[in-house]
């Protein structure tokens, strides 16, 4: 209740390089008194029959108690019986809309100077609802489920994120003159909750038109609003925009306000343990999970911080073509706080 009540976070490191990347976000977090009390929860070496999964009941357990966390990079070991990590927790944790803000950063020139983007992916069923078999042989079958709860739900995520954040414009992404009665239905969704918000733009965009327009000025759009296929794809590619892997953040929203943030990359096996990571992308990754926190002043500190290391060119990770190590780059940023 009072200002000194730290707030409680699940922290999961990940593997490869996720603990490399975790290390940088706790220092900063400390040297930018951000009130937050971490609670590290590390996936398991064996399978826990109560999520027949090797992350630990304990630890869904923990985001579901806090209610917000940050992920790193988790490597789903290969091998029968067991689920994917990350289908465990959007499953378990009902993680309904994955969220990315893409923004260019200054002074790392990509071909894009303006973009500013957030795009909003369903989560949770679409063409990745697992549901496939063989009709006969030589036919096989996929299911595409999209149902108006879950479609109102991101859609009502989509524009209440909008307003929160003062954008003007929420475009849903479809191909809704193929898949009429699919992604017919989710646009409907989306026009009743566009009504509710007069305020705010509404527009509906073909996605192969999308795309076209995203390369070629991707200041066209604002927030986006899609499927979870469309999604998965247009956010890679909104990605690719501004400069990559290493930089790119993200939030799963899930039932009763859960925010669970993390980086779109991999563990990245190739440069694990090598000092060699971008912690950049885990960073913005936390500083989303800050503002969903409203912790918007610890937010913009940490941010601007980031943001000027990087403008700055003088410590930048080897991705980014500098010669920096992670903790070298850690540093320079809290220097900047
Ligand atoms: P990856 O993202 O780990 O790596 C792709 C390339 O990008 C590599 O060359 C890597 O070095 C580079 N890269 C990624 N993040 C970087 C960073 N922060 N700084 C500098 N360079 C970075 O993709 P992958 O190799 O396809 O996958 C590796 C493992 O990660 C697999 O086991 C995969 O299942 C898992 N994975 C997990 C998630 C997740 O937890 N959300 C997402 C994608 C992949």
């Amino acid at each position: 209740s009072s200002a000194s009540t730290p707030i409680r976070a699940t922290l999961f490191p990940g593997d490869g390089i996720g603990p490399e990347i975790a290390e940088s976000v706790k220092q900063i977090f400390q040297a930018a008194e951000v009130p937050i009390e971490w609670e590290e929860h590390y996936v398991g070496t064996e399978i826990d029959p109560r999520t027949q999964s090797f992350l630990t009941w304990e630890s869904l357990e923990s985001v579901r108690r806090n209610r917000v966390g940050l992920k790193g990079p988790m490597a789903t070991p290969i091998g029968k019986g067991h689920r994917s990590l990350n289908l465990t927790l959007r499953k378990e944790l009902n993680l309904y809309a994955n969220v990315r803000p893409c923004y260019s950063l200054p002074g790392y020139k990509t071909r894009y100077d303006n973009v500013d983007l957030i795009t909003i992916r369903e989560n949770t069923e679409g063409e990745y609802s697992g549901l496939e078999h063989q009709v006969v042989r030589g036919v096989v079958e996929s299911l595409k489920i999209i149902t108006r709860q879950a479609s109102l739900r991101v859609a009502e995520y989509a524009f209440h994120y909008a307003k929160a954040h003062g954008r003007e414009r929420v475009s849903a992404i479809h191909k809704a003159n193929i898949m009429q009665k699919t992604d017919g239905l989710f646009l409907k969704c989306c026009r009743e909750v566009a009504e509710k918000y007069p305020e705010i733009k509404y527009e509906e965009v073909v996605i192969d038109n999308c795309c076209m327009m995203l390369v070629k000025n991707p200041a066209l759009f604002d927030v986006l609003v899609m499927p979870n296929l469309y999604g998965d794809i247009i956010s890679d590619l909104c990605a690719g925009l501004i400069g990559g892997l290493g930089l790119t953040p993200s939030c799963n929203i899930g039932e009763g306000g859960i925010a669970l943030a993390e980086a779109v990359h991999g563990s990245a096996p190739d440069i694990a343990g090598k000092n060699l990571a971008n912690p950049t992308a885990l960073l913005l990754s936390s500083v989303t999970m800050l503002r969903h926190l409203d912790l918007h002043d610890k937010a913009d500190r940490i941010q601007n911080a980031i943001l000027n290391t990087i403008a700055e060119g003088k410590y930048r990770t080897a991705d980014l073509g500098g010669s920096s190590k992670t903790t070298e780059f850690t540093k320079a940023i809290i220097d900047q706080l």
